[in-house]
């Protein structure tokens, strides 16, 4: 059974789970996953993930079934959580995404 880590809250703690990626045969394997249940209730968001991080660009999050990759879930919950985009260019021309925290 896997350790469950509280995250504490104004109301209710957050009740987190983890597991490591694993291998079901020498073809399939699962994904690693987090699964935040509720903290009044069992509602839960699951999200699998790659255990290595190569690139935002490259690297997959499933959440609750949805497929997107890290880059593409940050623009969609980084306003969420209080930052904000700085894009930079770079001598080359290469542009460059920063978070920059609002709160
Ligand atoms: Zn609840």
């Amino acid at each position: 059974m896997p350790k469950i880590e509280k995250v504490e809250g104004e109301t209710f703690s957050l009740r987190v789970t983890r597991r490591k990626s694993r291998k079901r045969s020498k073809r399939t394997s699962e994904s690693a996953r987090i699964r935040v249940k509720c903290g009044c209730c069992d509602e839960a968001v699951e999200i699998s993930h790659d255990d290595r991080l190569i690139s935002p660009a490259s690297n997959f999050l499933e959440i609750n079934g949805v497929m997107g990759t890290v880059q593409e879930w940050r623009h969609v919950f980084a306003p969420l959580l209080g930052f904000q985009p700085v894009v930079s260019t770079a001598k080359g021309g290469a542009k460059k995404t920063t978070w920059e925290s609002l709160i």
